[in-house]
């Protein structure tokens, strides 16, 4: 569950203006003094007790309710809601950026969240909006976020691309209420779909959601990955709608490329898709190659495949008997040989820069059928375009760029082409480091964007939400090769260093 700030929620108590919250409920309010005075409207009230004293955007009754506090409170009185999804009703009414240092100019009322997803909708349609909505609230979850960015997948464009998602509660406040026959229908709806447990719960509270799309779009299967440390023993960590494992993450890859690789997880193709190698897909777990796998390989003609499963027993013992199938069908396997024990993300957080480590094995991989190893070709990153994505509605922090060099690290994305460890060690001499406010509030205070950091705004906004670093370096670096010049950005990660 992701905490609100206490610095947000003390900034929407100064700029909404709890006078305009009570107008917007209709009550006439006289001046008193330094206070106003009017009808309070949570108990039949015929003297005018509700009091409001502006200078401190506090209200008060003094009659039957005895009911007070702050602009939070009278949300949640009046739209009978918990703290948290009052909070989540005056953010929506009062967003980042809009910052107003003036209290009581704001909105007149606050608006009912819009529903995340509609009722009229069919199954197909409810279930992209439920995508939509994990989408956006990833985006918004510095938790979230900070957990993909600890297992090495600070991508952007991944999250644009496979519309990655984070499940936090929240969808159901933007539900009609469950006892109103709308909110009882939704609710069933999105629980026929899995999305809902029979209990009420929302399935994949908790977790990063990563959805299973089949070619035409539409999903197929989601799976979620909780992100929670120190769940309750025998809390799974892996979730899927009920049923059977459906479709094949990123089938798009077989339409393009005859080589596969082949991971045991979603976090682990994830890996090698961040690190510059697309052409990759997942099974489900050990357990987890299914018939569809088997489908899409035989109808997208794949002819090599390169097992790339946990390197212990189980993953072992899956990546033999997967092979002995899919070299029946005429297709060439090679097994990918990490370190005892390791996987593919653990092995990329752990070898930098990932995009070369994750190559090395490549095309070091061991040849799986009978007689000689075939000659293949290199296996070789995608050369990573500048990540963009659509200017965010906040405005950018100021930066300025200081023009002292810095000796950083390597990227973990290989956004710069890593041809060799000079290129790397040059390409970090011409860092430019620039300082970043700490967290999102001071980012949504700064005016101006300066310096050519278009390409890197996602990545900043990206950092301002996890309150990451407060250092981005920007290096630019020519690329010999293209002559094209290159944005790259990364933040120092510690954690998994060393
Ligand atoms: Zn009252």
């Amino acid at each position: 569950m992701a905490r609100i700030a206490e610095s947000e929620i003390e900034r929407l108590k100064r700029e909404i203006s709890v006078q305009r919250l009570a107008e917007g409920r209709g009550v006439k309010l006289k001046r008193h003094g330094a206070d106003l005075i009017g009808l309070c409207p949570f108990h039949d009230d015929h003297e005018p007790s509700l009091v409001i004293t502006p200078g401190k955007n506090l209200w008060n009754c003094l009659g039957a309710c005895r009911r007070g506090g702050t602009v939070i409170d009278w949300i949640m009185l009046a739209e009978g809601v918990s703290f948290r999804h009052a909070v989540e009703l005056l953010r929506e009414d009062l967003p980042l950026g809009s910052s107003n240092t003036r209290p009581g100019v704001q909105r007149s009322t606050v608006p009912k969240l819009p529903a995340p997803v509609e009722r009229t909708a069919d199954d197909r349609m409810l279930l992209l909006q439920v995508v939509s909505y994990y989408q956006e609230s990833l985006k918004q979850s510095p938790e979230a976020l900070k957990y993909l960015e600890n297992r090495g997948l600070k991508s952007a464009e991944m999250i644009e691309t496979f519309r990655l998602g984070f499940a936090n509660r929240t969808i159901g406040y933007r539900l009609p209420a469950s006892n109103r026959s709308a909110g009882a229908a939704v609710r069933g709806r999105l629980q026929k779909l899995g999305i809902y447990r029979e209990s009420g719960h929302e399935h994949f509270n908790g977790s990063v959601v990563i959805p299973i799309f089949d070619l035409s779009g539409q999903v197929v299967q989601m799976y979620g990955r909780k992100i929670t440390p120190n769940l309750r023993p025998g809390t799974p960590d892996h979730l899927y709608l009920p049923g059977p494992h459906r479709g094949v993450w990123n089938e798009a890859a077989l339409t393009v490329s005859k080589d596969i690789i082949l991971c045991e997880a979603l976090i682990d193709a994830l890996t090698f898709w961040c690190a510059g190698y697309r052409n990759v897909i997942a099974i489900y777990g050990v357990n987890g190659f299914t018939e569809e796998h088997r489908a899409v390989f035989q109808k997208h003609g794949t002819q090599r495949i390169y097992i790339a499963y946990d390197r212990d027993e189980a993953g072992e013992g899956a990546a033999q008997e997967h092979a002995t199938q899919l070299m029946e069908m005429g297709i060439e396997c090679f097994r990918v040989q990490f370190p005892k024990n390791m996987d593919a993300n653990e092995y990329a957080l752990k070898v930098q820069p990932a995009s070369k480590a994750l190559g090395v094995m490549l095309n070091r991989a061991a040849w799986l059928g009978k007689g000689e190893r075939p000659t293949v070709a290199v296996i070789e990153p995608v050369k990573a375009e500048v990540v963009k994505i659509e200017p965010p509605p906040e405005p950018v922090p100021q930066i300025e760029a200081q023009t002292q060099q810095q000796n950083v690290e390597p990227p973990a994305a290989p956004i710069l082409e890593e041809k060799s460890e000079d290129k790397i060690e040059a390409a970090a001499k011409e860092e430019n480091a620039i300082p970043l406010p700490a967290s999102l509030p001071d980012a949504a205070e700064a005016k101006q964007p300066r310096g050519s950091s278009e390409g890197c705004s996602s990545l900043l906004i990206w950092n301002a939400a996890i309150g990451a670093t407060p250092k981005l370096n920007v290096s630019v670096v020519a690329n010999a090769v293209t002559q094209r010049t290159r944005l790259s950005c990364s933040t120092k990660r510690k954690a998994t260093r060393d």
